[in-house]
């Protein structure tokens, strides 16, 4: 496996007026932490402690990085700021050991940064869930970025860290609100679903996944049926930063955001190499149409056996519209509960081995929506962009749906305390 890199550096000079910028965010950070830093420092001194000590880290180069931490109070690990404005890391580089983070992976190539960093964007993207396909290309961008490019990122780890920062325990299957669901990573994911049926040779059925989010939680506490659909579908994968919160407050960490739209590519090209074809069921008439066009340019090879809109009444006939196509994986897009109920009810009449219900899916792919920017996805905010696109059709699963959410999560987390 070899990986191209291509390098840039900086005029000479373009480069110190780039460092002494970084030292001033350093600068400003180490301000904003300053109240903090002092109470450490009490808070050590009236324990008969040195307010610091130092840890020895590894980058993910596997060198090893000796920083501050504070020895008590809150945010120990913030002293490394300390380091940064002595130069023995920088504010943005490679990454250091944490949990999360594929070591493995990037371990056997050079990182493109050449020095540790106390922020990095694979950070970001395992705080918030999204899945990497190109660790490596992710660092190269972020050396190349720029100091305003550096601060955003600062900006966002720093407030990912309070929102989704993980916790140690990441139980591979396990449930929130009553409802199972399985903690995996993406590429995990797809293999489940486009696994044969020698894989899986006591399945007779078809098998049926969902991805449970804020509003599939909401929708579930007062429709029993849908309720019962996810309690007795074969794979629930968690979608939205919204479950990454209510599942940091019962004491999970969770692995990647499997969210369809993220999904479809990687279960393209997996569709793609072990020759899996795919139905696409669901949204307005034409289109389904459009997104399988789109897919067949982008994924050369893949095939799409037949696609049928969402608007209908016979089950019955859209079932043997599916079996006669001879799709290996259904991709149902009828909205939720309709979605998740239409599968459950019809999923032993389907030849099909995986039936997964992907909500909005082909108007992204069909390009009828466009997807949130890319720092509003890093953040966990993507809802927000879906609510300013379509504000009438999500204004009750957004601003009415997201407090009723978080209110389960403090009732989920007492209940827990209670236990
Ligand atoms: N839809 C459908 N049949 C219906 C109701 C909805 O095909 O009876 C389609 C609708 O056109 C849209 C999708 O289901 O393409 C639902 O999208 P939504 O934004 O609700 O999904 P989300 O991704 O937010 O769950």
């Amino acid at each position: 496996m070899s990986f191209n890199l291509t390098t840039s550096s900086p005029e000479p000079g373009e480069a110190t007026v780039r460092k002494a910028l970084r030292f001033c965010v350093a600068l400003i950070l180490v301000a904003t932490l300053l109240p903090v830093f002092s109470v450490n420092c009490v808070l050590a001194l009236l324990c008969f402690k040195a307010p610091l000590k130092r840890l020895t880290w590894i980058d993910i180069s596997a060198q090893p990085v000796r920083l501050y931490c504070w020895q008590a109070g809150l945010f120990k690990r913030s002293a490394a700021i300390l380091n940064v404005l002595g130069g023995t890391i920088r504010l943005v580089g490679n990454p250091l050991v944490r949990d999360g983070v594929s070591i493995p992976v990037i371990r056997r190539f050079h990182s493109p940064c050449s020095s540790p960093g106390l922020f990095d964007s694979l950070w970001l993207y395992s705080l918030t869930g999204l899945s990497v396909k190109a660790p490596l290309a992710l660092l190269q961008q972020q050396r190349d970025q720029s100091v305003f490019a550096d601060t955003c990122l600062v900006i966002k780890v720093m407030l990912c860290l309070c929102l989704y920062r993980k916790s140690a325990s990441m139980p591979s299957h396990s449930e929130l609100f009553g409802i199972p669901f399985s903690n995996t990573r993406m590429q995990t994911a797809v293999d489940w679903i486009v696994q044969g049926a020698q894989q899986q040779p006591l399945q007779s059925a078809c098998r049926a996944a969902y991805y449970i989010n804020v509003n599939s939680v909401n929708l579930s506490a007062v429709n029993a049926r849908l309720y019962q659909a996810l309690q007795s579908s074969d794979r629930n994968f968690i979608d939205g930063s919204g479950m990454r919160i209510a599942a940091r407050q019962a004491g999970m960490g969770l692995a990647d955001n499997n969210n369809g739209t993220d999904m479809l590519p990687a279960l393209c090209e997996a569709a793609v190499e072990r020759k899996r074809s795919l139905f696409l069921l669901g949204a307005q008439p034409g289109v389904a149409e459009q997104a399988a066009s789109n897919l067949r340019q982008q994924y050369p090879g893949l095939h799409i056996a037949s696609v049928h809109h969402g608007y209908f009444d016979d089950d019955e006939q859209v079932c043997n519209t599916i079996n006669q196509s001879g799709a290996d994986i259904v991709l149902v897009a009828l909205g939720s509960p309709r979605q998740e109920i239409w599968i459950d009810n019809n999923k032993h009449k389907l030849q099909a081995q995986c039936a997964l219900a992907v909500g909005g899916l082909f108007d992204f792919f069909s390009g009828n929506i466009a997807r949130a920017p890319m720092w509003m996805r890093e953040l966990g905010l993507e809802w927000i962009w879906r609510l300013i696109q379509e504000p009438r059709a999500k204004f009750n699963r957004y601003v009415l749906g997201n407090p009723i959410f978080l209110f389960r999560v403090y009732v989920l987390q007492q209940a827990l305390r209670g236990f």
